[in-house]
């Protein structure tokens, strides 16, 4: 009986087997796809933080931005510098695959083509069934699935609160900076983005939408947008789609059990971004699964410790954020215009290079709603 068995072979998956394979445990990672890393659904948009996690390698960076424009609805654009912090596109497919084989070497095994179609819990062990009538017992189970939530009845949870994306990537003209356009007809409750990319020596670009609603038609028609088609270079192909989830789970951890990453729906809900998450309720699951392996005690009152660590950690910044993006969500199109105006404006610039973090949005947030200008047009909106 191998000790932990890892749903899913994405970035929460492949780091925690790895952090657990280096201490010695019996780790396999069962992945549903024929290849890890494949289909990519993500843009792959990190700060340099993420290294202190795990070393990306360079040859998988695809465009390092420094500046990012965002668009309101009547045009108004406002450009913001990163505020000091590396930021880089990394070709995510690639990432997926160089964690696998980190993985690997630590001495986990990484299986592909391993649908897990059902989970049992049994006397001192858990067993998944995968599609092609394979079955593997373990102690007990990381689910890093991504948004797939079907088997969280299993730790008295459910799905948590999601929108809908979608993403293709196309040659385009070359541009170093990020774009972020905001409107209801743009992208209700989200937004739509072109993120620069160099890839065999082509400029490409990723265009995606994230919204509640159909986000392929929001992204063909972003795509057929005057300021937008004329950059293209190529007609768009079928893009992507896919979930993503913009708030935790009810429970990430029960019996034998612990979800992690988008699984837990751990992601920053004002922008969505999950691979720093990803990798760090990776590195949380696997020190609580090491340490209560070696206890033998795999009771959920036990592994409730990994969502007390999460949650102290990400938790502060997790509910600002929603809240954030609940008042961003309300705004009309003329607001959200005043709004992208009053961000650009030379006070509130001088506030975000002070307070702005890629991956940490508390101080930001609350900074901006000190500012008299932001304040007035975002506390407007909780009085309708
Ligand atoms: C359009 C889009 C753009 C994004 N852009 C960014 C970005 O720029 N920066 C950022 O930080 N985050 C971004 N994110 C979020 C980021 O992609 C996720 O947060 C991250 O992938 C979460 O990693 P994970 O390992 O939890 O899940 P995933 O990466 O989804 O991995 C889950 C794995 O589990 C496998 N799987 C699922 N079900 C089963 C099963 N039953 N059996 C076996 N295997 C299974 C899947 O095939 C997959 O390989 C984006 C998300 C979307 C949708």
């Amino acid at each position: 009986m191998l000790d932990v068995i890892v749903v899913g072979a994405g970035p929460a998956g492949l780091y925690a087997a790895m952090l657990m394979a280096r201490e010695g445990l019996d780790v396999a990672v069962l992945e549903e796809h024929a290849a890890v890393g494949a289909p990519t659904h993500c843009t792959g948009l990190v700060a340099a933080e993420v290294y202190d996690l795990y070393k990306v390698p360079e040859s998988i960076v695809l465009h390092r931005p420094s500046t990012c424009t965002i668009v309101s609805p009547g045009g108004v654009a406002g450009e913001f510098r990163s505020p000091g912090e590396r930021l880089a596109v990394l070709d995510r497919g690639a990432l997926d695959q160089a964690l696998a084989k980190s993985a690997q070497q630590a001495g986990a095994s990484v299986f592909t083509e391993r649908r897990v179609d059902d989970l049992t819990l049994g006397q001192g062990h858990v067993r998944a069934l995968c599609a092609n009538g394979e079955a593997v017992r373990a102690r007990a189970l990381v689910m890093a699935a991504g948004v797939t939530y079907r088997f969280h009845h299993l730790m008295e949870s459910r799905s948590p609160a999601v929108l809908h994306t979608a993403q293709l990537e196309v040659d385009a003209r070359p541009s170093e900076t990020l774009e972020v356009h905001l409107g209801r007809a743009v992208a209700p409750e989200g937004f739509a983005w072109l993120v620069p990319v160099r890839r065999q020596g082509r400029s490409r670009v990723k265009a995606g939408v994230l919204a509640r609603g159909d986000a392929r038609s929001y992204l063909r028609a972003f795509l057929d947008r005057p300021t937008v088609s004329p950059r293209l270079r190529e007609a768009p192909g079928e893009p992507i789609r896919r979930l993503l989830p913009v708030g935790p789970a009810r429970r990430s951890y029960g019996e034998r059990m612990l979800a992690v990453g988008d699984a837990a729906g751990l992601t920053k809900p004002v922008t969505g971004g999950g691979i720093f998450y990803a990798l760090l309720s990776a590195a949380f699951a696997a020190d609580t699964l090491i340490e209560a392996l070696r206890a033998d005690d795999l009771r959920a009152q036990r592994l409730a410790r990994y969502e007390a660590r999460w949650g102290a950690r990400l938790m502060p910044e997790i509910r600002t954020g929603l809240r954030f993006r609940r008042l961003l969500a309300s705004l009309s199109d003329r607001e959200l215009d005043r709004f992208v105006a009053a961000m650009a404006s030379d006070d509130v610039q001088a506030v975000l290079a002070e307070t702005a973090r890629f991956n940490w949005h508390r101080s930001a947030i609350v900074a901006l709603l000190r500012q008299p200008g932001i304040k007035s047009i975002l506390l407007r909106s909780l009085f309708r």
